[in-house]
């Protein structure tokens, strides 16, 4: 049995592609043509030199001592905020525009919610010279306004959508609906491992390239090419995905994933959908997601904003169900908190979803010579004026 994704497209009984008719035979042709191309020589040739020389990688794996002797173990911090545009998000966004041209499309769409991923498509679009949509609740462009910027200075038309809460998942219905419209010429770039069958496996293939350098080099730091633990963040699931790719079905190594609990998983007030959640359809996929008992989408509540969804990868919630993964809701002081602590600790200011994942160190028992890799996901320059408003959240570190 492997926790990836199995030839019907599904992890479990989660994961599938419920498209609406008329985007069947676009998101068949997809699905039949993104393996192949993926591991085509003159794919990953291209794919892995932009990664490179544009993006910056490998980024690097850092052994962060003040925190390893905090915490009682090895800790490794893999640098995913090192990398252009601040993110994990540009290995995926570059991967999927490649595959639009190989594709013949002449056209990108994308969703976006705060803006990190409307940001590492509007690059790409201007790195490939293609025009680019990207669709933002209205409330999320007033809120992101530095982001929106950043958008339409790399080209980008942005539209603003009012339908629902003017959030996420309202863009992200009104991207879907481009879609319908303009199947032919069009191609939809998704942010995470969410969406219809190929998207979250074809996410996580492009991610994958974060547990291949793990592996590289902790052989060459540590002489041993696993780790005892891996752990990361889950917004819908993207950078998680990513880091554990060559390791999910290794069993000597634990994963543990965070999401955001907001103001508490049992609060009403949280983006916690693997333990808030019921398994439903959202965006294409069976997956859990946080609803009424009526179906409706709840909306999601987090202070960090790319943690914010109602739904969950198919793949994490599959590996949540199969206890494959532990996995901890952290709430928004606990972040908070964390990345102060690392920010003081090692001089790293984390993005605030990383801090997710810093927080579930206190919930953890190592020993001292585990083998600890947390993926550092983004870089906290964004959530500045955040972690300042919130410094009473900070504990002792809020003092200043
Ligand atoms: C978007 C984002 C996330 C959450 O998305 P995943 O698909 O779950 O990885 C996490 N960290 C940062 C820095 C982000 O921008």
């Amino acid at each position: 049995m492997s926790y990836l994704v199995d030839d019907k497209g599904f992890y479990g009984e989660y994961g599938g592609a419920y498209v609406p008719e008329i985007l069947y035979a676009t998101v068949e042709h997809l699905k039949n043509e993104y393996l192949e191309a993926i591991e085509s020589e003159a794919f990953q040739k291209e794919y892995m030199s932009l990664l490179r020389d544009y993006v910056g990688r490998p980024s690097p794996l850092y052994l962060a001592r003040r925190m390893s002797a905090k915490y009682g173990c090895r800790l490794y911090l893999k640098r995913e905020d090192l990398n252009h545009t601040g993110a994990h998000k540009i290995n995926n966004t570059i991967g999927q525009i490649l595959l639009a041209k190989r594709m013949g499309k002449k056209r990108i769409i994308a969703e976006t919610g705060a803006g990190q991923h409307g940001v590492a498509t509007a690059t790409v679009c201007a790195l490939m010279d293609m025009p680019c949509v990207v669709y933002q609740g209205a409330l999320d462009v007033q809120r992101q306004h530095t982001n929106v910027e950043r958008m339409k200075m790399l080209g980008a038309e942005i539209r603003p959508v009012t339908s629902g809460n003017g959030t996420l998942k309202d863009a992200t219905n009104e991207a879907i609906r481009d879609w319908c419209c303009h199947p032919a010429d069009t191609f939809y770039i998704i942010g995470s491992t969410v969406g219809p069958h190929p998207y979250p496996d074809m996410v996580a293939r492009l991610q994958s390239i974060i547990s291949k350098e793990i592996k590289e080099q902790l052989a060459e730091k540590t002489g041993r090419d696993y780790p005892d633990y891996l752990m990361a963040c889950v917004g819908g699931g993207s950078n998680a995905a990513g880091t554990i790719y060559h390791y999910v079905d290794d069993d000597r190594v634990k994963i543990v994933l965070a999401e955001a609990g907001g103001k508490g998983a049992d609060s009403g007030h949280t983006a916690a959908t693997i333990h808030a959640g019921s398994l439903g359809i959202l965006h294409g996929a069976r997956t859990l997601v946080m609803q009424t008992s009526d179906g409706q989408i709840v909306e999601a509540e987090s202070i960090s904003a790319g943690l914010d969804y109602p739904g969950i990868g198919p793949m994490h919630a599959n590996l949540a169900a199969k206890r494959r993964a532990t996995v901890f809701s952290i709430n928004d002081d606990e972040a908070v908190r964390a990345a102060y602590e690392l920010t003081r600790l090692e001089g790293i200011i984390p993005a605030l979803e990383s801090a997710h994942a810093l927080a579930a160190l206190p919930k953890m028992q190592f020993k001292t010579d585990d083998v600890v890799v947390l993926t550092v996901s983004g870089r906290g320059d964004k959530d500045v004026e955040t972690y300042l408003a919130n410094k009473e959240m900070a504990g002792e570190y809020g003092d200043f």
